[in-house]
């Protein structure tokens, strides 16, 4: 089994009203040059070696570091690392932090999937989100990376953000359609505690996002996507065939993915998940004095995790192969669980396989509840 590797790059321009991500607001150029150092150093003194076929970078805003920075990264990893030919390697970018020459340079450098934040196509509401960029910005930021020969280009849209109608959503749907990418994220807002918009719905200043009207918005963007070809293949993703996120899902069938950078988080394959420092100033002190950035590290239920995150695919659980490696019927073990789940709509055994429901989707929580 190919591993994957994942890369923090905890740099933003500026926090949006909505992110609790390890994120730091871009000060300087030298604290992300004695950032990138860190991570290079913390690569080259992995203690193991691995096959991998997917490189991500992710944030924060990996557009933010300059090609030679990228490359200070790449090289250890290509020097730890068996990487494989035609690895998927992922670059998270924002608009309006890209030009047509860095994007060429990325794409030197093997970067040959892009995946960044549009959120929405309406400049009143990204401003209300904190985010720097317009819709102008979206659209040329795909235009500029079909300039420099990206041909896996990606997008998330959140729905059901504060004021917006079923309209709204319609229009943003149909703006993100007409510009083709091959791999579509879509969300429903959540309010994160901590985060400013949390307080600003809890002062009043913002309404809070109607949950029928999300429901509506769903199923919107199931009919809709659909119709263009995309298929959903996870519950938040959707891509045209073969653009599904190699890497992504590795976390979702348990793959190893080995995490490098302030707050990133590993699995080890077997049963051991660990994350680093959250802090990037703590994160690049600890590697600078030598010492591991692990600062947690526990030993994972895989049989129950594999069903919940199995059930995030929109293939579901194969029934037979999971007992046969786990030595569980799952029918057997939950089945009271799973008469009221079927009874309230929420998930489905059909062809040997278990899966939710497109309503179970929606409220896949009240489901992952029952396996934690
Ligand atoms: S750009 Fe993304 S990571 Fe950065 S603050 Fe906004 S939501 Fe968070």
């Amino acid at each position: 089994m190919s591993s994957g590797v994942y890369l923090h790059i905890p740099f933003c321009r500026s926090r949006c009203s909505y992110c609790d991500f390890a994120v730091d607001v871009y000060k300087n150029a030298a604290i992300v040059e004695d950032y990138v150092s860190a991570l290079a150093a913390e690569i080259e003194n992995f203690p193991t070696s691995h096959v991998v076929d997917t490189i991500y970078f992710g944030g924060g805003t990996p557009s933010l570091l300059t090609p030679a920075q990228l490359e200070k990264i790449l090289k250890p990893i290509y020097k730890k690392f068996s990487v494989a030919e035609n690895s998927e390697i992922t670059m998270e970018m924002n608009p309006a932090t890209v030009t047509l020459e860095t994007l060429k340079a990325y794409k030197n450098l093997g970067v040959n999937r892009a995946s960044f934040g549009a959120q929405t196509f309406d400049d009143a509401e990204l401003k209300r989100l904190g985010r720097r960029h317009t819709a102008a910005d979206v659209r040329e930021t795909v235009e500029l990376l079909r300039q420099a020969d990206f041909v896996d280009v990606g997008f998330d849209l959140i729905a059901g953000l504060p004021r917006q109608t079923l309209k709204d959503w319609e229009r943003n749907l149909d703006e993100a359609l007409k510009l083709k990418p091959e791999h579509l994220s879509l969300y429903l807002l959540e309010i994160v505690e901590g985060t400013p918009l949390a307080a600003q719905i809890r002062s009043g200043r913002q309404p809070l996002p109607d949950e029928d009207l999300a429901a509506e918005m769903y199923e919107m963007m199931l009919e809709k996507v659909s119709a263009d070809g995309y298929r959903q293949y996870e519950i938040s993703n959707y891509a045209l065939p073969n653009y599904e996120s190699k890497h992504n899902s590795k976390y979702w069938t348990l793959s190893p993915v080995f995490g490098f950078g302030c707050s990133a988080h590993s699995f080890d394959g077997g049963n051991v998940r660990y994350s680093n420092e959250r802090d990037a100033a703590r994160y690049a002190a600890l590697i600078e004095a030598g010492n591991s950035a692990i600062v947690d590290r526990e030993t994972i239920d895989v049989a129950s995790e594999a069903v919940f995150l199995g059930l995030r695919l929109a293939k579901g659980v194969d029934l037979e192969q999971y007992e046969a490696h786990f030595g569980i019927n799952l029918i057997e073990k939950y089945a009271a669980d799973f008469e009221h789940l079927k009874d309230s709509g929420l998930i489905e055994i059909a062809a040997g396989r278990l899966k939710l429901t497109r309503r179970g989707f929606l409220f896949s929580n009240e489901v992952f509840a029952v396996f934690v």
